[in-house]
C-alpha cells in the first residue's frame, strides 16, 4: 500500500504569500553566498542541503489523500482543494478516457474536505464511475448543495460522470479491491468527522483528521487506543501549537505534542503531523515538526519516527517495513 499527500493545509487553502517567498529567497542566497557556491552544477546539492523550510514548501491546497492497493487499486480520502491536481494527474489514464472508477472516502464535509470536488476533471468525463462514501445519510444532498447555482455555476448532478452513494455502517469492516479492509471509527470534531483505517498484507494505514484530542480523551477512551492501536502509518491532525490548542479548546483540532502523546500512547510506528493551521508560515510548521521530534525524545520513545506531510509526500508501507531498524 502506498499513501501519497495532495492537500496538508487544515481549514482554508493558503498558498505562499510573496513576502514569505522574498524572505525564503533571501535566506537561501545568503546561505549560498557563504557556502561558497559557484557554478550551475553545484546548485542541486546546495538545494539538497538547505533545512527543509527553505529547500521545500509545505503547500497550501487543503486536505486529500491518495491511496494505492498492491493491486494498484485507487482510493481517495477527501476532496479538498488537494483533488484538483490529482485530478490533473489521473487524466492522463483511463480517467480521462471515461473508463475509470473513482473511490472518495469523507472524514466529513466541512469546506476544506469538499472544495475540489467541482474542479475534479474525471467527474466531467462521460463513462467515469464515482463512488462516494460516509457514514452520513445525507452525503448526496451536501455534495449537490454546494454546487446550487448562488454558489457555482455547474451543478454537481450535471456533471458527466455517473454517481454512486454508499453509506457507511461505523464499526463494520469493508472489503474492498486489492485486499484491503477499511474500518471507519468517530472522531470528536463539531458535527462529527471519521477516521479511516486500511488494512492489507502490507501493513496498516490510519487517516485521522479533524479530531480534537486532549490529555483526558487518550486516557478515558480505550476504543480509541484499540482503533489505533500499533498502526504502521497515522496521518492525524496536528494543527496547533499546545498553547493555541488551549485557546481554541473545542474547536475540534489537536496539537503537535498531543498528536505525539496519542501515537506514544498508541504504539504507532510512524506519525504523520497534517492539517497545518493556514495562519502557520513555512518556517512555524518546520519549527512545530522539529518540536515534536524533541517532545517524543523528552518522553524517552524512539517511536513513532514522525514525518511532516507535505504537498506530494509519498509513504510506501512495505518499505516503510523493510527499512524499519527499531530506531527512530
Ligand atoms: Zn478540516
Ligand atoms: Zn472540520
Amino acid at each position: 500500500m502506498k499513501v501519497k499527500l495532495y492537500g496538508v493545509r487544515g481549514s482554508l487553502p493558503a498558498p505562499l504569500r510573496n513576502e514569505e517567498y522574498r524572505a525564503k529567497l533571501e535566506e537561501i542566497l545568503k546561505r549560498a553566498i557563504g557556502s561558497g557556491l559557484a557554478s550551475a552544477e553545484q546548485i542541486p546539492s546546495f538545494l539538497d542541503h538547505l533545512p527543509g523550510h527553505l529547500s521545500q514548501v509545505v503547500g497550501g491546497d487543503t486536505t486529500c489523500v491518495r491511496v494505492e492497493s498492491d493491486t494498484g487499486d485507487i482510493y481517495i480520502l477527501d476532496a479538498g482543494t488537494g483533488l484538483r491536481p490529482l485530478g490533473d494527474e489521473l487524466m492522463s489514464g483511463p480517467w480521462g478516457k471515461g473508463q475509470g472508477k473513482i473511490h472518495i472516502f469523507f472524514t466529513h464535509t466541512h469546506w476544506d474536505h469538499i472544495q475540489g470536488l467541482p474542479f475534479f476533471k474525471p467527474i466531467y468525463v462521460p463513462g467515469n464511475e464515482l463512488h462516494l462514501y460516509s457514514p452520513l445519510p445525507d452525503l448526496e444532498d451536501r455534495m449537490a448543495y454546494q454546487t446550487t447555482e448562488r454558489f457555482f455555476p455547474m451543478p454537481f448532478h450535471s456533471s458527466a460522470s455517473s454517481k454512486h452513494f454508499h453509506q457507511l455502517k461505523v464499526g463494520e469492516p469493508l472489503e474492498l479491491g486489492g485486499a484491503i479492509t477499511l474500518d471507519t471509527h468517530p472522531l470528536k470534531h463539531p458535527g462529527g468527522s471519521q477516521a479511516y483505517r486500511f488494512r492489507s498484507e502490507t501493513g496498516t494505514f490510519i487517516f485521522a483528521t479533524d479530531a480534537e484530542f486532549t490529555g483526558e480523551d487518550l486516557m478515558s477512551r480505550p476504543d480509541d487506543a484499540a482503533f489505533f492501536d500499533g498502526a504502521d502509518l497515522l496521518v492525524m491532525d496536528a494543527q496547533y501549537t499546545l498553547d493555541e490548542s488551549f485557546s481554541k479548546f473545542d474547536w475540534g483540532h489537536t496539537s503537535y505534542t498531543m498528536a505525539v502523546n496519542c501515537a506514544v500512547h498508541w504504539k504507532v510506528k510512524n506519525l504523520v503531523l497534517t492539517h497545518h493551521e493556514p495562519a502557520y508560515t513555512d518556517d512555524k510548521i518546520f519549527e512545530n515538526f522539529k518540536n515534536a521530534i524533541e517532545h517524543r525524545m523528552a518522553l524517552q520513545h524512539s517511536r513513532p519516527r514522525i514525518f511532516l506531510a507535505r504537498e506530494a509526500a509519498e509513504f510506501d508501507l512495505k518499505e516503510m517495513r523493510e527499512n524499519d531498524t527499531g530506531r527512530a
